[in-house]
């Protein structure tokens, strides 16, 4: 069977919100079976929480901010692709401000974080979405599409007229796995421009942005004298991005996903477009009966105690 997975023991960290530039801090509880990914604001009055859903996307302007019950969480996609990454379902996310902490800008200080106390099955079956039919959304020349796959496939096009990214790789191909993700795509940084910093500032945002949380190009080049974590962590970022994006179904999605020049706004819009579809999509799941596919197995925390 591939079962359903939540951290081992409770997990704890702190640090700044990309945008609003406050401390934040940030805690990661054990969840019992079905009840998904769960965010409470323990700053407010009545400690509010909500279960990630799709329409709860209110803002994707520089991030994908979910709303529900009165309460806010912004800046959700590193952390929601880490959990996608690792395949954790249920979890209990507890925060006292309303931005996850942006870390170093990628995935990779939450991925050590749940990898430090490991993952522990539970006693059900993970439940799969297993996409049907070819669904895309459109945004002018940008456009994103599942299409019947029995695995998890992404592909992921970028097209920007700067000298950094041009000579970087433009387009990726992942057949996901939790071990690709960790070395392939955990790694990899935000990305900003600095002609941009001075009116996203003027807007309230990329308040706590540094380069120790983001790639930061001028005109002609990357900023951050380190350089690059890879050649193409440009698009590897938009991966770790839509990783995330996507796993607000609450569930793995079954589907080869495809995108050009797509960002927060046009994942979230796909993703909206299926679950409003019914005929889409239909649920799964690998009971001991069921002959899994390696390319699923590989996708998917099996043992009892996963690091
Ligand atoms: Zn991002």
């Amino acid at each position: 069977m591939i079962s359903q997975h939540t951290l081992r023991s409770t997990v704890h960290t702190r640090g700044v919100g990309l945008h609003g530039g406050r401390k934040v801090n940030l805690t990661l509880r054990p969840a019992p079976v079905n009840t998904g990914i769960l965010f409470r604001r323990v700053d407010l009055p009545e400690k509010p929480e909500f279960q990630v859903e799709p329409h709860r996307v209110t803002d994707t302007r520089m991030c994908s901010a979910l709303e529900a019950n009165g309460a806010k969480v912004a800046t959700v996609e590193h952390l929601m692709s880490a959990l996608a990454g690792l395949a954790v379902d249920n979890l209990l996310i507890e925060l006292d401000g309303p931005e996850i902490p942006i870390m170093d800008g990628s995935s990779a200080p939450f991925v050590y974080l749940i990898q430090g106390v490991g993952l522990e099955a539970q006693a059900a079956p993970r439940r799969y979405m297993r996409v049907l039919r070819t669904v895309r959304v459109e945004d002018g020349d940008k456009w994103a599409e599942f299409r019947p796959y029995e695995g998890y496939r992404l592909a992921f096009h970028i097209d920007f007229d700067h000298p950094a990214l041009q000579q970087s790789g433009n387009t990726l191909h992942l057949e996901f796995s939790r071990a690709e993700y960790i070395r392939e795509i955990s790694r990899a940084r935000t990305f900003g421009f600095m002609r941009d910093v001075e009116y996203l500032r003027a807007h309230g945002l990329a308040l706590g942005g540094t380069l120790d949380n983001a790639i930061v190009m001028d005109e002609f080049s990357v900023l951050n004298t380190e350089g690059l974590r890879y050649a193409d962590e440009f698009v590897k970022h938009k991966v770790l991005d839509a990783l995330g994006d996507l796993y607000l179904a609450g569930h793995p999605i079954l589907a080869e996903f495809d995108a050009y020049k797509s960002g927060h706004g046009l994942n979230n819009q796909l993703l909206c477009a299926l679950m409003d579809q019914p005929e889409a999509w239909e649920w799964a799941s690998f009971t001991d009966k069921d002959p899994v596919p390696e390319v699923i197995r590989a996708g998917a925390a099996t043992g009892v105690l996963e690091r």
